[in-house]
């Protein structure tokens, strides 16, 4: 009898077990197919990725399926299409000897119309991402109103992805005797909540430490010269709009320098050290955990209590002396599950310094380029345009609405939508107009430039050599991560595996390149492309270079569990941006900053000693 054998699983399971080459099962294996078996439980396993989950889950539940009925009796949900798609292949390779069971993958980005008719010819088991699956219920195109069993594959990835809406509203048209099985490699808060609302005393397994998310934080650094560090800080806060950060200063002197800079920049930011009273530093704290300070500047010593999750960055912006401190800052993000990016500026004679930290925390960094002018202005654009979609309207706006139509009579909706934007986009543009090339010179890669200045959206030229960068509008919040837009991108337009590269996804929309040979393939492949329904569109950028290398998950991506919590919170630093992107010392702008610093930050007293912002930096 073999191990596998041992756990009760069936024959024609035994046989694709041998065909795929598994010989001993592993440890989530062995724990959680017995129980699946023996019983009808629902079910909490915690194990790390690779450690064979799919099978834990999938052997019991082919096992249980009866295949001579139609109905879908079986519901599995994994958050991206990748994986939703190598689920139902290994489903696929698990019940080869089983005749007559179907498995269908339902996901986005694909014929909505093909995947129903596959659901049509009976399919006891769907894989599904969230996002397409509560888009064929309303749509009845599945029907999961008698499944036995809903697995919750990757259930961390899927929350962290913002599918938390989608997952209670898929769940609730599920019968209510059903198993419902979590498999998970970390159980952030968000997990003990769908645990605790949806399934009865499930039982639990746990498959090494709990919560060890090692690799949740990815390292970056960007090398700028010595006066450029605080520009540099305000362009990465700039490309993240969403930011919730701590920053991380040498001294208390700079910690202080930095936070009162940025709020005279008009950024929610606050300061937290030493020399501040515990009063003051409470106040600093409440108002960090309500969001309504973004970046909040830190000496190593104060930030040390620092008990909040959902950080999205840390910045270093100067490294510390102690490579064992740099390992404390950037376990401030990246808690609970969650993602995060851990962020440093350096100069070119730090860099050595990168090295040694690599060594340290057993994980490479990846150089990036601080962003141009012109992709911040690109990334502010499009998270104002989506910003204005998002808006709940207030409802105490029509009492004026009669006026106000009179005011914008004879403005069609193309030129209001033109006029909306422009009103923030202007003081970005002319802020970062004639901005200069802050990475120093001879550090990464070239940016390659494309010779007419860069006007080249789509109506303009098309480039016809070197690296072309497009825009497309998805984004995490589509349910891509580099990887998956990559292979979207590369099989839609049908390009080689090498042919799409610097992918850079955010929230709600991403950034990629290929070489101008192909410039027209992609641009006319994605006209009038639509997926779900949504016209994907894809343009060629203004920015011609790229932050940096391909990554998991971008800055602004955070935002789906951020977001909503922070609308219940203080002013947003970009309902007021009065006074960025003004020339400095423009009267207007300056009554605005004060204003607002002195209302939202509790170190205005000291401000006003500390205005001479070219002594520091
Ligand atoms: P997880 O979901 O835990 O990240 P997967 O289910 O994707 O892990 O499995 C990771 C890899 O290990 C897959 O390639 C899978 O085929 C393989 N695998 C799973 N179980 C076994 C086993 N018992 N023996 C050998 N390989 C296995
Ligand atoms: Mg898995």
């Amino acid at each position: 009898m073999t191990k596998f054998e041992a756990l009760g699983l069936q024959k024609s399971l035994l046989d694709a077990i041998t065909d795929m080459g598994f010989e001993t099962p592993s440890e989530v294996q062995e724990k959680a197919i017995p129980i699946l078996l023996e019983s009808e439980t629902d079910l909490v396993a915690l194990a790390q990725t690779g450690t064979g989950k799919t099978a834990a889950f999938g052997f019991p539940l082919i096992q249980k399926i009866d295949s001579n009925s139609r109905t879908t009796q079986g519901l599995i949900l994994s958050p991206t299409r990748e994986l939703c798609l190598q689920i139902t292949k290994e489903m696929q390779a698990y019940s080869k000897y089983e005749r007559n069971i179907n498995v269908v993958a339902i996901y986005g980005g694909a014929s909505i119309t093909d995947q129903a008719r596959q659901i049509k010819k009976g399919a006891q088991i769907i894989v599904a991402t969230p996002g397409r699956m509560k888009d064929m219920i309303s749509r009845r195109l599945v029907d999961i109103s008698n499944i036995d069993y809903c697995v919750l594959d990757e259930a961390d990835e899927m929350l962290n992805m913002g599918f938390m809406e989608d997952i209670k509203d898929i769940l609730s048209g599920t019968p209510n005797e059903k198993s419902t099985w979590l498999f998970s490699a970390t159980m952030p808060r968000e997990v003990a909540t769908i645990a605790k609302k949806f399934m009865h005393s499930p039982q639990e397994i746990t498959v090494g430490a709990k919560n060890s998310g090692a690799s949740t934080v990815q390292h970056e650094y960007y090398v700028v010269g010595g006066r450029d560090r605080y520009p540099a800080l305000k362009r990465l806060a700039d490309t993240n709009p969403d930011i919730f950060s701590v920053i991380f200063c040498r001294t208390k002197r700079d910690t202080q320098k930095v936070a009162e800079s940025l709020i005279e920049d008009g950024y929610n930011a606050g300061a937290l050290h030493g020399d501040l009273s515990q009063n003051q530093r409470d106040l600093v704290m409440n108002s960090f955990r309500k969001r309504q300070i973004q970046m909040l500047v830190a000496t190593d010593v104060a930030a040390r209590g620092i008990d909040v999750d959902d950080i999205t960055h840390v910045i270093n912006y100067q490294l510390p002396d102690e490579i064992e401190t740099y390992t404390h800052r950037s376990g401030r993000t990246g808690r609970a599950g969650k993602s995060g990016i851990s962020m440093v500026i350096i100069t070119r004679s730090e860099q050595r310094k990168i090295k040694a930290i690599e060594n340290k925390i057993n994980q490479k960094f990846i150089a990036k380029q601080i962003p141009s002018g012109i992709e911040i202005c690109e990334i502010q654009l499009y998270h104002l345009a989506n910003k204005i979609k998002d808006t709940k309207i207030n409802e105490d706006v029509d009492g004026y609405l009669p006026a106000i139509n009179d005011v914008l009579e004879g403005i069609d909706r193309e030129e209001l939508i033109k006029k909306i934007v422009s009103v923030e986009f202007t003081r970005f543009s002319n802020y970062y107009n004639k901005s200069k090339d802050l990475n120093s010179s001879d550090s990464g890669r070239n940016r390659e430039r494309s010779d007419d200045g860069g006007d080249n959206r789509r109506g303009g030229e098309i480039p016809t050599s070197g690296a072309v960068r497009y825009f497309v509008n998805v984004g995490e919040r589509d349910g891509y991560d580099w990887m998956t837009l990559k292979d979207f991108i590369r099989d839609t337009v049908g390009l080689g595996q090498e042919d799409v590269f610097k992918v850079d996804v955010k929230e709600s929309f991403s950034f990629f390149n290929t070489e101008a040979e192909v410039t027209q393939q992609i641009l006319e492949k994605f006209t009038e492309f639509k997926v779900d329904g949504r016209f994907v569109n894809v343009e060629v950028s203004k920015n011609p270079g790229g932050g940096g290398g391909n990554r998991r998950s971008g800055g602004s991506g955070f935002g789906g569990g951020y977001k909503g919590k922070r609308s219940s919170g203080g002013r947003r630093r970009d309902d007021d941006r009065g006074g960025r992107g003004k020339k400095e010392g423009s009267s207007e702008s300056k009554g605005r900053r004060r204003d607002r610093s002195e209302s939202s930050s509790p170190n205005s007293g000291k401000r006003r000693s500390t205005k001479r912002k070219g002594d520091f930096f």
